[in-house]
C-alpha cells in the first residue's frame, strides 16, 4: 500500500508542534510522510516578537532550524511559499522564493498530499488606514520584528553619534495603534529597553524622554480580557511612564504622526500597527472553500474544512466554533498548540477512516506580559498580577520548547538562556 503524505504548510505555534508530534508518531515507523512547508528556513515562536523588536532578545539566538528540527523528529522539510491548492488533483502550489538579489532559491512548484494541514497564522489589519502600509511597521513575523530593532537601534546610534552637536537633549516618540496583547507587551517592553540603552552608554535618549504612546479604538485597552485586568494593565503602563488612548480610532497616518477621528494628533517618529486581525488574503476563496470575513477557513469541530474532508486548518487562519460556543476561539496560541495536539491523535485515526471524537477546547487562561510583571486570567476567571504572573507566562514557552524538543532539550535549552544571559548583554546592540 502507498505511504500516505501529510502536508502541513505553516511551521509556527500549531503547524510546527503538528509537525513533531505526527513525525515522531507516524513519521518514525513508515506510516506516513509527514512533509512540513514553511517559506522561512527558522521558526521562532511568534508571541517573542515584541522582544525580538525591543532587542531584548536576539533572534538569531532563539531560532529552530526547519531541516535539523525535521532529520531529528522524522518529518521532511519543504522551503516554499504556498500560493493555492488543486483539490481535484490533490496537490498544493508552491511559489518560488527569490533571494534579495532576485535568484531563484527555491523554485515554484506542486507537492501532493493526502491530507493537508494549514497553519499559516495571521496578521495585524489595518482595515485599509490610510498611511498605515507606508509608515508604520508590523509585527506579524519575524523580519518584521528584526526591522523594528534595527530602527529602534539606529535612533539611539544617531542620537549618540550627534552628542557633541545637540548634547544629551534627543527624545524618541513612538506611537503604537492597537492595545491588545500585542501592543501592550510592546509598549512595556520597549520603555525596558530605554532603560537598558543608557546601561549601556547610550544615554543620550533618557527614558523620560521616550514618548510612548499606546493607542487604542475600543473604550478600554485588552478588550479581549475581563474589565479588571485591563484596568490593571493600564494602571501599571501609566505607573511605566506609558501615554494610554483609549477610544481614538486613528484615520489616517502620516510621516509625522497620527490623526485619530476625534481630531487628537500624535507625533510619532517610530510607528507600530498591531490592531486587529485577519488570515492572508489567498484564503480568501481558496479553491471554493468556505472563509469568514476575515479570511479565516470555517472548519468542523473535526478540524476539517468545511467543504473537503481531506483539507484541516488549525490556528489563528482557521475559524473554529466549539460546539455550544457563539463566536470562534480567539487566535491565540494556546488555540493552535491544543488544535495541533488534537490532530496527533486523531490524523492516525483519519488514516485509518476510523471515527474520531471533536476538538474540544480548554481555556487555560490569558497572559499579557509588561516585562517584569504580567497581568491576566487563569483557571477560568481568576485575575493575577505581578511576578507570579509573570513566571506563568514565561513558563508558556517553556512548554513550547517541551512539546518541540522533549525534557532534555529543554532543560538544556532553559539553562544555556540563563548562562547567555548572565555573560552577554541582556539587550541586542548591532
Ligand atoms: C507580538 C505578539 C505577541 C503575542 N503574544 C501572545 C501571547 O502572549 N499569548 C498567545 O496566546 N498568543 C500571542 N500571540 C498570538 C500568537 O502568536 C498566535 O496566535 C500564534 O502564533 C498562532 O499560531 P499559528 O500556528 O496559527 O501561526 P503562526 O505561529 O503565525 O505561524 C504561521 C507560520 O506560517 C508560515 N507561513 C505564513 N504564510 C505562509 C505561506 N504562504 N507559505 C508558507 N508558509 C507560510 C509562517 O512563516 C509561520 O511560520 C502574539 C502574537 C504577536 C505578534
Amino acid at each position: 500500500m502507498k505511504t500516505p503524505r501529510i502536508v502541513i504548510v505553516g511551521g509556527g505555534a500549531g503547524g510546527l508542534a503538528l509537525a513533531t508530534g505526527l513525525g515522531r508518531r507516524l513519521g518514525r515507523q513508515g506510516k506516513a510522510r509527514v512533509i512540513l512547508v514553511d517559506a522561512c528556513l527558522t521558526h521562532i515562536w511568534k508571541p517573542l516578537l515584541h522582544e525580538v523588536a525591543a532587542g531584548t532578545i536576539n533572534s538569531y539566538e532563539d531560532e529552530l532550524n526547519y531541516f535539523a528540527h525535521g532529520s531529528q523528529n522524522h518529518f521532511e522539510f519543504q522551503l516554499g511559499r504556498f500560493a493555492n491548492v488543486d483539490r481535484e488533483r490533490k496537490v498544493i502550489l508552491l511559489d518560488a522564493l527569490t533571494d534579495t538579489n532576485g535568484q531563484e532559491f527555491a523554485p515554484a512548484r506542486e507537492l501532493t498530499y493526502d491530507k493537508l494541514i494549514l497553519a499559516i497564522g495571521s496578521t495585524a489589519n489595518d482595515f485599509g488606514t490610510p498611511g498605515a502600509r507606508e509608515h508604520c511597521m508590523f509585527l506579524d513575523s519575524r523580519q518584521q520584528a528584526d526591522r523594528f530593532q534595527s530602527q529602534f537601534l539606529n535612533m539611539y546610534l544617531r542620537a549618540h553619534a550627534m552628542t557633541e552637536v545637540n548634547g544629551n537633549e534627543a527624545e524618541l516618540n513612538i506611537a503604537i495603534v492597537g492595545a491588545g496583547a500585542t501592543g501592550v507587551e510592546l509598549a512595556a517592553e520597549l520603555l525596558h529597553a530605554a532603560h537598558k540603552f543608557v546601561e549601556y552608554g547610550l544615554d543620550e535618549i533618557a527614558p523620560n524622554r521616550v514618548n510612548i504612546s499606546l493607542i487604542e479604538a475600543a473604550d478600554r485597552i485588552l478588550p479581549a480580557l475581563p474589565e479588571g485586568t485591563s484596568n490593571a494593565a493600564k494602571k501599571q503602563l501609566e505607573a511605566l511612564g506609558i501615554k494610554v488612548y483609549t477610544r481614538q480610532k486613528i484615520t489616517d497616518i502620516t510621516e509625522t504622526g497620527l490623526l485619530a477621528a476625534s481630531g487628537l494628533f500624535i507625533p510619532a517618529s517610530l510607528k507600530v500597527w498591531s490592531a486587529g486581525v485577519k488570515a492572508s488574503d489567498q484564503l480568501h476563496n481558496l479553491a471554493g472553500l468556505e472563509t469568514n470575513r476575515i479570511n479565516q477557513l470555517v472548519v468542523k469541530n473535526t478540524l476539517q474544512t468545511t467543504l473537503d474532508d481531506s483539507i484541516f486548518a488549525i490556528g489563528d487562519c482557521a475559524a473554529c466554533t466549539p460546539e455550544g460556543a457563539s463566536r470562534p476561539l480567539a487566535p491565540r496560541a494556546q488555540t493552535a498548540n491544543q488544535q495541533a495536539m488534537y490532530l496527533i491523535k486523531t490524523l492516525p485515526l483519519h488514516l485509518k477512516g476510523k471515527k474520531v471524537s471533536n476538538f474540544s477546547f480548554h481555556d487555560k487562561g490569558s497572559l499579557v506580559s509588561l516585562h517584569k510583571s504580567a497581568v491576566g486570567v487563569m483557571m477560568g476567571n481568576i485575575g493575577i498580577q505581578g511576578r507570579f504572573a509573570r513566571l506563568m507566562y514565561v513558563s508558556l514557552y517553556r512548554l513550547h520548547q517541551l512539546a518541540l524538543h522533549g525534557p532534555l532539550k529543554t532543560s538544556l535549552l532553559f539553562f544555556k538562556d540563563l548562562l547567555s544571559k548572565k555573560s552577554g548583554p541582556t539587550l541586542k546592540l548591532h
